[in-house]
């Protein structure tokens, strides 16, 4: 290994990594896979929910032969308060199995990503999981391999993709970031995977053999910090977990562990994992710093993608789908470059490729949420029982008229929150999002 030298590096067996890997080697290229892992997807976490069109990019009919759990047909939010919630959804028999590519699945990483890698392996690239990439090696200003913990771990490659995840050291190492992240930059979250017969899933969730739910609460359940919770369907089991970010869980001194027990006695929550048993548990950070904490997504030599790169979008529960778009435009940006015989101008196309996709482009839509989400999460649970007292309001027939309510729902809204602030705090939520 010591004097083997590779066209492409890749470090990480995750979304990004092994989809920059399965391009490359598909074009042909030498590449090698780094995995820290027993096995790709042995420490990975995840709620679940995958994105059909970006692994269709890769993998035309994955779910033909993908460990899909369930095929995502109803999307829900809840805005709960500790007695009560106000619910929203999509529901849509066209996102059902059977119709060809799905928008949304469920996945349980160990198995997906093991799958996801074999593509990679498939297509020529050479796996070594079980080995922890500790450093970039230099010639000059350019990155020209990586150490790996493994006795003559020094491999040699014209370019090296880093997709260790969040909180990559190895970025630091390229030199694409001088500082870690700060803890107003990643949420911590903790998640269950709780068993359960399929029939029962099925019953409860109100779906068919194959179909499944996605359910996130927002309000009370993070006890004032920013995040939410969520309950996702799988074959024989739910994901349920919860999260929020670092800092507020620094201010508050709650565990994640506790504001997971408090979920999960919250009475709509029990009742969907009544009589389940706990077969895993696990936390795992998510990078929530947005567009304006991403480090510098390329040097000489060097290429980083997904959660490294701090790609998530977390507004809309995306993570692993601008993992793998950013992981195969790592590769096909490779490719490229050395078609023209310029392997400096790998980064630059890179760069162009993400600013012309939506991955940079939602990003950048959302550059001032997570700055809002750190500074006013108050607001989130504020409005969630605010919406709670006007819904309940509404739709409790006691008796007075309809007249008489609606003034009442005002008087209790202006007392609530007067009108001038609710004003200004609309127009900060527009800007951060428009
Ligand atoms: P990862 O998936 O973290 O993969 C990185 C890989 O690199 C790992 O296999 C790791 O073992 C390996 N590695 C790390 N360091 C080294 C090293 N030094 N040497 C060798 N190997 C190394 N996204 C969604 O789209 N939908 C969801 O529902 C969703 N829910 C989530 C729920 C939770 C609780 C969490 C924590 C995240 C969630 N995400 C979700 C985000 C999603 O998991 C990530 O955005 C996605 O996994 C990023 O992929 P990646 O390949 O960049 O990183």
């Amino acid at each position: 290994m010591a004097t083997e030298r590779f066209d492409a590096i890749v470090v990480g067996a995750g979304p990004a990594g092994s989809a920059a890997a399965l391009t490359l080697a598909r074009a042909g290229l030498s590449v090698v896979l780094f995995e820290r892992g027993e096995y790709p997807g042995a420490k990975n976490v995840m709620g679940g929910v995958m994105y059909g069109r970006m692994l269709a990019d890769l993998v035309p009919e994955f779910w033909t032969q993908a460990p899909i759990e369930r095929v995502i047909v109803e999307e829900r939010v809840w805005l709960a308060t500790p007695t009560s919630a106000v619910s929203v959804g999509y529901r849509s028999a066209a996102h059902g199995p059977g119709h060809g590519l799905p928008n949304a699945f469920t996945v349980l990483r160990a198995r997906f990503d093991r799958w996801f890698a074999a593509q990679a392996e498939a297509a020529g690239a050479l796996l070594i999981p079980g080995t922890t990439v500790e450093d970039v090696l230099w010639d000059g200003d350019r990155v020209v391999g990586v150490r790996a913990g493994r006795e003559g771990g020094d491999v040699y490659g014209d370019v090296v993709v880093i997709a260790d995840g969040v909180n990559s050291f190895l970025v630091q190492k390229a030199r694409l970031r001088d500082r870690p992240l700060e803890p107003s930059e990643a949420a911590l979250a903790v998640k269950e995977v709780i068993a359960l017969p399929p029939q029962v899933i099925e019953e409860r969730f109100a779906v068919r053999e194959g179909e499944g739910v996605t359910i996130e609460v927002y309000g009370s359940v993070t006890r004032g910090m920013a995040g939410y919770g969520f309950i996702y369907t799988n074959r024989e089991s739910l994901s349920v977990g919860i999260g929020a970010l670092i800092s507020h869980l620094m201010r508050t001194k709650i565990t994640p562990y506790d504001l997971l027990e408090g979920f999960k006695q919250h009475p709509f929550v029990a009742r969907l994992i009544e009589g389940g048993e706990v077969q895993e548990y696990a936390a795992h950070a998510i990078p929530e710093g947005g567009y304006r904490a991403m480090p510098r997504l390329h040097g000489r030599g060097v290429l980083v993608a997904g959660d490294a790169a701090m790609m998530v979008n977390g507004l809309h529960r995306e993570g692993s789908n601008l993992a793998m778009a950013a992981g195969r435009m790592a590769g096909e940006a490779i490719v490229q470059a050395r078609a023209r015989g310029d392997l400096d101008a790998a980064g630059p196309i890179y760069q162009q490729l993400l600013e012309a996709s939506f991955v940079l482009q939602d990003l950048r839509k959302y550059r001032d949420l997570p700055d809002l989400v750190d500074r006013r999460p108050e607001l989130l649970e504020l409005y969630t029982r605010l919406a709670n007292d006007v819904v309940g309001e509404m739709l409790t027939v006691d008796g007075l008229s309809k007249r008489a309510k609606q003034k009442k729902i005002w008087r209790h809204v202006r007392e609530v929150r007067p009108l001038w602030q609710m004003a200004k705090d609309l127009y900060e939520g527009w800007k951060a999002i428009r």
